[in-house]
C-alpha cells in the first residue's frame, strides 16, 4: 500500500473552509448553527460526497461520512473533529482533524486499500461552548453523557433553546436518537493541532496524546452591598469586587497547592455590576475553571476553592452562591490505539512524543463509548484561538499521513 497526501488539495481546503466565516479574513468566527456554519456544513457534506463517501447526520447535527467496508455490520473505525471556530480563531483548530480525516480517507481509497471495518469521519457538532455555554455538545450527546432532557434546556444568549436552534438549522428527530449503542466503534483516532508548544520546542513532529486532562468549570455569584463611593465609608463596606479580588487569588493558590504540574485554575470571567467610577460593586460574577488529568486531585481543589471562597465571604460578610456547570473526568487514551499510531509513526520513521492533553476535545467523551487516542501536529508557537493559529503544510501532511495508516492498520 502507497499511501500518497495530496498537499495542495487539503492546504487549498483549508483556506477554503477559513473563507466561510463570520469576520474578515484571516479571523475564523464559525458559531454553531449560524448562517456561516451551516455554509460550512455544506460545503464539507460536498467535499465527503465528493470522496464517495456516504453522509448522514443526527437530531444534533453531529455529521458521518462513511466508507464502507467488506464487513459492513462490523463495528466501525471512527476519526474527525470539528469545524465549529470561537469568535476571532484561527484557521486549524478541529479543522485539521476533519479535513485530514477526509484526506486521509481518499488517500486510503487511492491507494486500492479495502477496509474490513467501515471507516467513519465525523464531524462533531458545537466543540465550542461559545453558543450554549458547554462544550463538546455533539460528542456529550453522542457518548450519553449529557441527557437530551439537560440539552434540551440549553439556551444561548438570546434566550433561544438548543432544541429550537437546531430544528430551525433543519436537524429533526429527537435528541433521545443521537447516542450511539454500546459497541458501535471499533476504534476512534482524532488529530488536532497541539494548542500548545511542546512539540515545537522539542522539534518533535508528532504528538500522540495518552491522557486527556479533566474540566471542571464553576460559577461563583458574589453579593455585597452597593452604594455611593464617596458617601460609604470604609468600615461600612460589603464591597463585592474587593471579595471575589480575594477568591480569585485563593483560586489561583488552590491550584498551585495541589502540587502536581498539571493542575491549573483559571477565572476567565469577572463580571462587575454596577460597573460605574463611582459606585461600590454590589455584585460580581466570576467564572471558573479548573483542569487536572487526576479527577481525585482536580475535585480535591475544586473543595478547597470551595471552602476558601465560603471563609472568604464570611469574612467580608457577602453572600455568595456556587453553580458548579461541569465537571467531567478525565480520559485514558486506549493501548490499542495509541499503539497503532505508534506503529505507523515508525513505520514512517517519525519520532513521537507521547503527551498529555491538556486542553480537551470530543474524544474526552468518544472515550467513553470507545477505544480512542489522539495525534497532535505542532502549531506555530503553541498558539491557537486566535486569527495567527498555524500549522505547516507539511506537519499537516505527516499528521494526515500517519492518521491514514492507523485507520488502515486499525480496520483491517
Ligand atoms: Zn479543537
Amino acid at each position: 500500500m502507497i499511501l500518497t497526501v495530496n498537499r495542495d488539495r487539503i492546504v487549498s481546503e483549508i483556506e477554503a473552509l477559513a473563507s466561510i466565516s463570520e469576520a474578515e479574513p484571516p479571523v475564523v468566527t464559525r458559531i454553531v448553527f449560524s448562517p456561516s456554519d451551516l455554509k460550512a456544513r455544506a460545503w464539507m457534506k460536498a467535499r465527503c460526497a465528493e470522496a464517495g463517501l456516504t453522509v448522514r447526520e443526527d437530531a444534533v447535527g453531529n455529521t458521518f461520512a462513511r466508507w464502507t467496508g467488506s464487513d459492513p455490520s462490523a463495528p466501525v473505525v471512527g476519526t474527525g473533529s470539528h469545524i465549529d471556530a470561537i469568535p476571532n480563531a484561527g484557521k486549524f483548530d478541529g479543522v485539521v482533524g476533519v479535513l485530514g480525516g477526509l484526506e486521509a480517507i481518499r488517500a486510503l481509497r487511492q491507494s486500492g486499500f479495502r477496509p474490513r471495518y467501515s471507516i467513519e469521519l465525523l464531524i462533531f457538532t458545537s466543540e465550542e461552548p461559545t453558543r450554549f455555554g458547554i462544550g463538546c455538545l455533539g460528542s456529550r450527546l453522542l457518548s450519553g453523557t449529557l441527557p437530551p432532557d439537560a440539552a434540551r434546556k440549553l439556551k444561548d444568549n438570546d434566550g433561544a433553546t438548543l432544541d429550537d436552534v437546531r430544528r430551525a438549522a433543519g436537524f429533526k428527530g429527537e435528541l433521545e436518537e443521537v447516542s450511539l449503542p454500546a459497541g458501535y466503534y471499533h476504534a476512534f483516532a482524532e488529530l488536532h493541532i497541539e494548542q500548545g508548544p511542546l512539540l515545537e520546542q522539542q522539534q518533535i513532529p508528532l504528538g500522540i496524546v495518552t491522557r486527556i486532562a479533566a474540566p471542571a468549570s464553576l460559577r461563583i455569584l458574589v453579593e455585597g452591598s452597593g452604594g455611593h463611593a464617596g458617601a460609604v465609608l470604609m468600615p461600612d463596606r460589603r464591597d463585592a469586587l474587593c471579595a471575589a479580588a480575594e477568591m480569585i487569588l485563593a483560586i489561583e493558590n488552590a491550584a498551585h497547592s495541589s502540587g502536581a504540574i498539571d493542575t491549573v485554575a483559571t477565572v476567565g470571567i469577572c463580571d462587575v455590576f454596577p460597573g460605574a467610577v463611582n459606585s461600590i460593586p454590589s455584585r460580581v460574577r466570576l467564572s471558573v475553571d479548573v483542569r487536572d488529568t487526576d479527577l481525585q486531585r482536580r475535585d480535591l481543589v475544586m473543595r478547597t476553592i470551595e471552602t476558601t471562597c465560603r471563609s472568604i465571604a464570611n469574612q467580608r460578610h457577602i453572600t455568595i452562591n456556587l453553580e458548579l456547570l461541569n465537571a467531567d473526568a478525565p480520559a485514558d487514551c486506549a493501548p490499542a490505539v495509541i499503539e497503532a499510531l505508534s506503529q505507523s509513526c515508525r513505520k514512517h520513521e517519525l519520532k513521537f512524543l507521547p503527551m498529555v492533553s491538556r486542553a480537551y476535545h470530543d474524544s474526552l467523551f468518544m472515550a467513553r463509548i470507545a477505544p480512542v487516542a489522539m495525534l497532535f501536529i505542532p502549531c506555530r508557537n503553541g498558539y491557537s484561538h486566535r486569527p495567527d493559529e498555524y500549522a505547516s503544510p507539511e506537519d499537516v501532511v505527516r499528521g494526515t499521513l500517519v492518521l491514514a495508516e492507523t485507520l488502515a492498520a486499525l480496520s483491517e
